[in-house]
């Protein structure tokens, strides 16, 4: 054979026999790309306005009764192509619907989560040291301390006063606003600090929250600085000290999300983990019209803390959920759950050439490959997920590459690095077929994490054609 006819065969027994991620940018026409910066610029409009998962909830819902969504009914039969959501407790949201063919032959979930690590009010949070006010923090998943001090941050959340009524507040994210912020010791003072390890370079009792630091008019007495911070909650919320016990007040960055790089490639924003999911399946969810088999999204809370709780999905709210709807056509409802299918949509590391030695380069996602398929999360020899099928893996396969949807695989780091979890096992415990899909996160559970918008557009493509 010519020398040239055999490299021509080799390279295409190169293309036909080995897999060579590209760029998805290499890849898609240039109309496709500039959809895919359209779509995040709803996204980022997403981002800023549901920055806790109650105001998750909130915007889920505006949207979702905008697009013809309306409160489940336990019990009512609904007929295809109906579109219902329920809100459980303010804090998780189920949309679904209805599909063309019966549920006994199972559902399509899509499961994402809509809280994102943060620092929590204690319940006595307040108090005064040296003429300055302060509140005391729990933090809330797995965050690095030492990020959370020196930046801008704004506080979410509600106050049930002692007579039930509920109030909401929100401050420090409009520019006339006032933040909040942790203090750090200055780099003069700070030897002993920089010899502390870094996981303790802040401690989780330092995230203490600057809020004041006049005394009331007129006042003499003790903690008058104390008493005029609350005097002015007072006045702005109607509160009393005794009204934090029942409360769940939230800090989190008061930055706005926004493009990175000098060719917008990327978006940086606090709480992408996991709203980039959400919001990619929330969209779907509101596009899908008529579908095949009934189509769920749930949008949960707890997962950053291991998804227990009632709006978490270790509980029954999606079951419960489900068996309502089985019911209603007469099926049992472990014969809908045992049928369906589920993409847990949700954030993997991103490679980071900053930190190459926690990644396994074969088996790292990288950004602009697309969205990122992973089979097993976990710890210490596959520990704490659900595993995907062969089977279930070759389905999502041909699916995405069905839809020409530009995809990857990912392993969370080197083996023994570290590890995490999903909501994929609790879905999974419930007979349901499952795997991981989301989006590459750099700087994941930092106040200010980074995607690249072809990977977030790839997801909500992927969403769409599961729900298709
Ligand atoms: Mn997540
Ligand atoms: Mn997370």
């Amino acid at each position: 054979m010519a020398k040239e006819t055999e490299n021509k065969t080799n390279e295409a027994l190169r293309e036909k026999l080995l897999s060579s991620p590209k760029h998805a940018a290499r890849i898609l026409k240039q109309e496709e790309i500039d959809t895919a910066d359209r779509f995040c610029e709803d996204y980022k409009a997403f981002l800023n306005a549901s920055k806790t998962e109650r105001e998750a909830v909130i915007e889920i819902e505006r949207r979702a009764v905008e697009h013809g969504y309306t409160k489940f009914v336990p019990g009512k039969k609904y007929e295809a192509g109906s579109r219902v959501y329920l809100n459980n407790r303010g804090k998780a949201v189920i949309l679904a619907v209805i599909g063309k063919t019966c549920i006994s032959e199972g559902m399509r979930i899509i499961a994402a989560h809509i809280d994102s690590p943060r620092i929590d009010l204690k319940p006595n949070p307040l108090y005064e040291d040296s003429e300055l006010a302060l509140f005391k923090t729990h933090y809330y998943g797995g965050i690095k301390k030492y990020q959370w001090t020196a930046i801008p941050l704004s506080l979410h959340g509600v106050v049930v006063k002692k007579d039930g009524a509920s109030i909401s507040v929100t401050i420090g994210e409009a520019e006339d606003e006032p933040g909040f912020v942790i203090t750090d010791l200055l780099p003069h003072l700070g030897r002993a600090q920089s010899e502390r390890k870094l996981g303790e370079g802040i401690k989780g009792e330092e995230l203490n929250i600057l809020i004041g630091s006049r005394p009331l008019a007129g006042d003499e007495g003790a903690d008058s600085v104390k008493l005029n911070i609350m005097n002015i909650l007072h006045e702005k919320y109607g509160i009393i000290e005794s009204d934090f016990l029942s409360a769940e007040l939230e800090l989190v960055p008061a930055f706005l999300a926004k493009d990175i790089g000098f060719d917008r490639s990327m978006v940086a924003s606090y709480g992408q983990d996991d709203r980039v999911c959400a919001y990619t399946s929330l969209i779907a969810a509101l596009e899908v019209e008529n579908p095949e088999k009934t189509c769920l999204t749930v949008l949960a809370d707890k997962e950053e803390v291991g998804s227990n709780g009632n709006t978490g999905l270790d509980s029954s709210f999606m079951k419960y959920f489900i068996y309502d709807l089985a019911e209603a056509s007469g099926i049992a409802g472990h014969t809908v759950l045992s049928r369906s299918e589920c993409l847990s949509a949700d954030v993997n590391a991103g490679f980071d050439p900053t930190f190459p030695e926690v990644m396994e380069r074969r088996n790292a996602a990288f950004f602009n490959r697309g969205v990122v398929v992973t089979k097993y999360t976990g710890a210490r020899g596959k520990s704490g997920t659900s595993d995907a099928s062969a089977e279930f893996m070759g389905k999502v396969r041909r699916m995405l590459d069905g839809a020409g949807v530009v995809w990857q695989t990912g392993e969370l780091g080197k083996v023994d690095e570290g590890g995490g979890g999903t909501v994929a096992m609790f879905v999974a415990n419930l007979d349901v077929d499952v795997v991981d899909v989301g989006v590459p996160v750099l700087s994941m559970h930092s106040p200010y994490e980074v995607t690249a918008k072809l990977d977030v557009y790839m997801a909500y493509k992927a969403f769409q054609a599961f729900f298709v």
